[in-house]
């Protein structure tokens, strides 16, 4: 093998947005609203992500619910994001966020709901798919098996679950209300950069013998390498642009492959429209949305400088082939 080749060419990096509607963001705080309201994040955020991405020569992954994708105006933002050139992957019918938590056949259906919808409506066969909340289990892995995805988003390899889950409890209004998975306790352990799932066992990512049974993919969001620590959308705006650039740098050097996630709730503006109330919602959703949107432009364009940027398909499609 030519090695100095090996070492010339750049880390890949891809860039995921988690579409939930409004709706779903609030739900996720144990507040209500329904797929048909008024939604920032399909009306503000959708287009100017995709301008950010435009003006960054970036194709990207978008990641949307399907109740979402049944709402005809939604539907048309969503064609324009396909029209873009980016992906549409599944992330969910009903956005459950204790997904991890369900019998099979309700996740069997949440997923297949999802991509009925996509196909009926944007004529996409989506190859990739995301739990909401992080929320990866078993069931969710033979589903996807079974019906021909070839890759799974939803592990956040992070030792920090139970930390973020605490807060996501102390801001959600409704006691008792679902929270977010954030990794269950047996990912701390898991590899931080893809590898192929054999039905569901964890195995290195050279693995052919299981990539030739079980050809789905894991390719987990980006933690820092030795913490662990998330450094995707919102975390990483709360903890600076210096923090995600370390990370990134630091991920590159190491793992050699960046899942840096996005949610369309990360570029509005949390004034106009709030999620929650009080401190929580200033602390969490603070910042205008053009802060919000300069802060991640850096981001994003750093990660081009420094990445070959490729769509999730594309690059599994690539490593299905054999590399
Ligand atoms: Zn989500």
């Amino acid at each position: 093998m030519d090695r100095s080749n090996e070492t010339d060419r750049p880390p890949t990096a891809v860039i995921q947005v988690d579409v939930d509607g409004f709706w779903a963001v609030r739900r996720c705080y144990g507040r209500g609203g329904r797929p048909e309201d008024e939604d920032p994040v399909y009306r503000e955020a959708v287009p100017a992500l995709l301008e950010m991405f435009r003006g960054l020569g970036i194709s990207a992954t978008f990641f949307v619910v399907g109740a979402d994708v049944q709402v005809p105006w939604k539907r048309k933002i969503l064609e324009k994001v396909l029209d873009a050139g980016h992906e549409v992957a599944n992330h969910s019918f009903n956005h459950a966020l204790q997904m991890g938590q369900l019998e099979r056949k309700q996740v069997e259906s949440e997923i297949l709901d999802c991509q009925q919808a996509l196909i009926e409506v944007l004529q996409v066969q989506a190859r990739g798919f995301r739990a909401p909340g992080y929320s990866c289990s078993l069931p969710v892995l033979e589903v996807l098996e079974r019906n021909g995805f070839w890759y799974d988003a939803s592990l956040l390899p992070t030792r920090w679950g139970s930390v973020l889950r605490w807060i996501a409890r102390r801001i959600s209004v409704a006691p008792g209300s679902p929270v977010p998975q954030f990794g269950a306790r047996r990912n701390r352990k898991s590899g931080i950069g893809p590898f192929w799932t054999a039905g569901g066992a964890k195995s290195g990512p050279n693995e052919k013998l299981a990539c030739q049974i079980f050809p789905l993919m894991e390719v987990p969001v980006s933690v820092t390498p030795r913490l662990r620590f998330p450094m995707h959308g919102g975390i990483g705006f709360l903890l600076g642009k210096r923090y995600v650039m370390r990370a990134v740098g630091a991920i590159g050097r190491t793992v050699r492959f960046l899942n840096y996630v996005i949610h369309g709730m990360d570029v509005v503006d949390g004034q106009r429209w709030p999620v929650i109330s009080g401190w929580g919602q200033r602390w969490l959703f603070g910042g205008s949305g053009a802060t919000r949107l300069k802060f991640f432009t850096a981001v994003c364009s750093h990660i081009r400088e420094h990445f070959e940027v490729v769509r999730t398909d594309r690059w599994v499609e690539r490593m299905r082939k054999g590399g």
